[in-house]
């Protein structure tokens, strides 16, 4: 009702303008120097749930790059395209415990291949299995994806694409060591440029909160119907990002807010509650997506006020899956 949704919505804007006090606490991540020109102490959150009420609170109107979340919609797109068992053929699904970027742990003795599409190597690997032979064909498939679950066709932020590829070295190394190994199915060239891209889609809280609710109704538009990610995919995606989705951080994540989320070095968060059968009197109980974004990052490269405030609504809305 009218009166839950007020209610409801003070009580998010009280949660907001506690935990931006945290922002003090974090970083921007300057290696890609564009995004250290960020606002430290913004802080917004989206809220769409499946029953159709939106919570929005704080900077949920300012753009940011969408960075490492673009992992899990690239991996959707390979999974689509390529099938699910070619693409877990050549990248596993298992948590790697070191940082997104690491290089020490490609090197280790039982790596047959990469350990998960959301660290880089696995991620530019599954760039590397898109269809087409350009950067421009690679993207198309995942702008026409982004098209169907935003409900418009996002776009490139130039600026941060260049500051990325201009500070590439830690990316190259990777690429240049998956190379060695066999797993960049092309040019390197153009693998980084179709990731860079990727990583360079500008969104907003709402349209990670948009992602998150398809996610939770198993890839299925929650007003038509309509099957936009095939369920099998939905479920394996969602399991990635409950077990590698919050870098090094993930097994904290699962197990003090125990949602699937994914991050971003710009600050963003996409975090995914199912629907559930219990506790009838919390919100949210037909499921629903959440957007974060706060720019200041913990030092495992999370959001560090957007986790707070992710653990917070989880414990009070009793969102965790177990
Ligand atoms: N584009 C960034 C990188 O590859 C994305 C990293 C991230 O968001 N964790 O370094």
């Amino acid at each position: 009702t009218q009166l839950d949704k007020e209610w409801l919505q003070e009580y998010v804007d009280d949660w907001v303008s506690f935990y931006r006090k945290h922002t003090k606490e974090g970083k921007l991540a300057s290696y890609i120097p564009i995004l250290g020109k960020a606002n430290p102490h913004h802080l917004g959150m989206a809220i769409h749930g499946k029953n159709g009420m939106i919570i929005r609170s704080g900077d949920v109107d300012t753009p940011f790059t969408i960075q490492s979340i673009s992992k899990v919609i690239s991996f959707i797109v390979a999974c689509m395209e390529r099938g699910v068992g070619y693409v877990l053929d050549r990248v596993d699904v298992e948590p790697t415990g070191e940082a997104f970027n690491s290089i020490m742990h490609l090197e280790m003795k039982s790596l047959n291949k990469p350990f998960n599409p959301f660290v880089n190597a696995g991620a530019l690997t599954i760039t590397s299995m898109l269809e087409g032979d350009t950067a421009t064909q690679k993207l198309e498939p995942i702008y026409m994806l982004f098209e169907k679950m935003l409900g418009y066709r996002p776009s490139l932020n130039q600026e941060v694409y260049q500051s990325e590829y201009e500070s590439s070295a830690r990316n190259r190394a990777i690429g240049y060591y998956l190379i060695e190994t066999g797993f960049l199915e092309e040019d390197l060239e153009i693998t980084l440029e179709t990731y860079f891209k990727q990583c360079s889609i500008e969104v907003t809280v709402d349209d990670l909160a948009k992602i998150g609710l398809l996610l939770a109704c198993d890839g299925e538009d929650p007003n038509t119907g309509e099957e936009i990610i095939p369920r099998q995919i939905a479920r394996i995606t969602k399991a990635l990002m409950l077990t590698c989705g919050m870098y090094d951080a993930s097994g904290k994540f699962a197990t003090y807010v125990g949602i699937p989320a994914k991050s971003g070095v710009s600050g963003g968060i996409v975090a995914v509650a199912p629907p559930r059968v219990r506790n009838q009197q919390f919100p949210f109980i037909e499921g629903c997506g959440i957007g974060v974004f706060g720019p200041a990052l913990e030092d495992r490269g999370n959001s560090i006020a957007g986790i707070r405030l992710l653990k917070h609504i989880a414990s009070q809305w009793d969102l965790s899956i177990f």
